[in-house]
């Protein structure tokens, strides 16, 4: 099979409320991989806020389509690592990874459709279905609104839900997570992020603090490029740490295991390097009793989560659009199960290709 051609293009998908009070809208670039066998692959990329996305696609038209182009879409490893060594002057984080998730993505649907199987099962079944998590919680939201967004995820039966750190004073924060937690009760798992928002003294004064409400995580406490320091915090708090949706490739995940990091890692399929790449990442931390709950994306995510043994949670923000598919993902007793549709199974509707696209 060969690669003929690869049309590439932009969405901007606007977030629903009250989400959109903090990014209104994501940016999707979108790689549509032709093949002589007529075998369409649909690889993409989501930019929260947009930020980026114009240097991603650009990254993908002058880096990445030379290479691919005239390529088996079935040499999926080989392309992979074509992409990662072309280029010695950029690391392989941020842009340019971006950019190679997309292709990858595209390929795994392009190999699946012709076996005509879900990824999942080409990847190594092993979970039927995974907890969802709910999250949103934004800083800009009120008690309140958490705690009915909170509910609402409780009424399709999800026992774990995220809401976010990092205002000015710490004491607000204390009490934001008080006032949850006595809403809520004793049955519903919580989560909180502080994304990157504190240094390390404030972060362990903040975590000490949160221990009485016993949390599943505690999650990105500093700067994602200071692994470091984000050991630190692990080591002195008694709330397990999260972290990884900023971090790139096997590498990038290697280097947190090494420090010790966090007890959950949360690689973003489109940040990472893709299926091929969160797979590899995913098995480093088996070896080590390290759980993975991907950030977001979780329709493309749930199939890795289906396929490995550390599979902790699938992340399903509150305020995502629901006419982005032509199979939206579902939720049953608060549980995700991956497609079973050849591929990846995601398809964009045709309503959202029209009202979305931007080029
Ligand atoms: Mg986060």
């Amino acid at each position: 099979m060969k690669i003929t051609g690869v049309t590439i293009s932009t969405m901007a998908v606007p977030n629903g409320p009250p989400v959109n009070t903090y990014y209104a809208a994501n940016t999707y670039i979108v790689t549509r991989i032709e093949t002589d066998a007529g075998i369409e692959g649909l690889g993409y990329t989501m930019l929260v806020g947009g930020m980026g996305a114009s240097a991603v696609r650009a990254y993908l038209e002058d880096s990445i389509l030379p290479l691919v182009i005239g390529a088996d879409p079935l040499q999926i490893g080989a392309i992979w690592q074509a992409m990662y060594e072309n280029d010695r002057g950029l690391r392989k984080k941020g842009i340019p990874v971006y950019a190679m998730s997309a292709i990858d993505i595209g390929l795994w649907d392009i190999l699946g459709k012709a076996v005509d199987r879900p990824v999942w099962h080409l990847l190594g079944a092993h979970n039927e279905r995974v907890p969802v998590y709910g999250s949103g919680g934004f800083l800009s939201y009120t008690i309140d609104e958490i705690v009915a967004e909170a509910e609402a995820f409780r009424a399709q039966g999800c026992r774990h839900y995220k809401f976010k750190l990092g205002l000015p004073n710490v004491a607000e924060n204390i009490d934001r997570v008080r006032h949850v937690r006595e809403a809520l009760g004793n049955d519903m798992e919580i989560l909180v992020d502080a994304n990157q928002r504190w240094d390390v003294a404030t972060n362990i004064r903040v975590g000490r603090m949160l221990e009485e409400f016993g949390l599943y995580w505690y999650e990105e406490p500093v700067l994602a490029d200071n692994v470091q320091q984000c050991a630190d915090v692990a080591a002195a708090i008694a709330i397990p740490v999260a972290t990884g949706e900023n971090e790139y490739t096997r590498y990038g995940f290697r280097d947190l295991i090494d420090a010790r990091a966090a007890q959950y890692l949360n690689p973003d399929i489109h940040r990472c390097g893709g299926f091929s790449e969160m797979m590899k990442i995913s098995h480093l931390a088996a070896a080590y009793d390290v759980k993975i709950a991907p950030h977001l994306v979780p329709e493309l995510s749930i199939h890795v989560l289906a396929a490995i043994p550390n599979a902790a949670l699938v992340e399903v923000l509150a305020g995502s659009p629901d006419d982005l598919w032509e199979h939206p993902p579902t939720i049953a007793d608060g549980h995700m199960a991956p497609p079973d549709r050849p591929g990846h199974g995601m398809t964009f509707s045709a309503d959202a290709v029209k009202r979305y696209t931007l080029d």
